[in-house]
Parts: structure tokens; sequence; C-alpha cells
């Protein structure tokens, strides 16, 4: 049996799948459709991982393996995404992989906050009603 460091609440677990214990892993779980709906209301908007961390409340390091997990891929479940989300999707992807580059992961503080990205997509979405 291996057992690593969670990397987000720093206990000893056996590492059966990835560096994140089951607890978090639920943690995260639940945050997601949060998350989700969060990105949908502001769809208009550009993202980085320490926006929604403080607008949602939820610390920063669950937000960013909410996004290395992938769970911005999945689909909740009874919904097909259809083309138009899941471009959407890539892009929110995109932008907030870029600002998981600028904030050092595993530091334990709060100090990444600094760089608030104000960019915005060229592209025309249009929020489905
Ligand atoms: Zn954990």
């Amino acid at each position: 049996m291996n057992l690593i460091t969670c990397k987000l609440c720093g206990r000893l677990f056996s590492s059966a799948r990835g560096k994140i214990c089951i607890a978090c892993l639920e943690e995260v779980d639940g945050m997601y459709p949060k998350v989700r709906e969060y990105l949908r209301d502001h769809s208009q908007e550009s993202f980085n991982l320490e926006r929604i961390s403080e607008d949602m409340n939820f610390d920063i390091r669950y937000v960013q393996a909410l996004v290395e997990l992938g769970y911005l891929d999945r689909a909740l479940p009874g919904e097909t995404p259809d083309e138009e989300e899941k471009k959407r999707k890539q892009l929110l992807l995109n932008e907030l992989q870029a600002s998981l580059n600028s904030s050092p992961m595993g530091r334990g503080d709060k100090t990444a906050g600094k760089m608030y990205g104000q960019q915005r997509y060229g592209t025309d979405r249009k929020s489905n009603s």
C-alpha cells in the first residue's frame, strides 16, 4: 500500500487514485456544481482561480484541484453538453489553467492573489437563455 500526503489537507492516505484523499475529493465533488453554476452565471467574464475562490468562499487550493482533476470537463448527471457549451468550457479551462501556472500550488499561502487577469476573450459567445 502506498501512503502519500494529500496535497490539499496534508493527511496521509493510501493513494489509490491521484494525490488527493477521499475526503478532499468529496469536498471538491460537492463544490463542483456550485462552481459550475458560478461560471455559467458569469459566462461573459474572465476568470481566474483567485476570483472564483474569493467570490465563492472556497479554499483556492480546492478550486485548483477541481480544475486539475478535470471536473470542468464533465457534465452534470442528466445533462448533455452541446458543442457551444463544450467550447465555452474549454475556454474556461484554458483560462483557469493559465492562472494555475501563475499561482504556486501547495504552499498553503494566499500570496498568489496579485495576478488578476482581466483579459477578455475575443470570441463571440452567446449565453443561451
Ligand atoms: Zn485530503
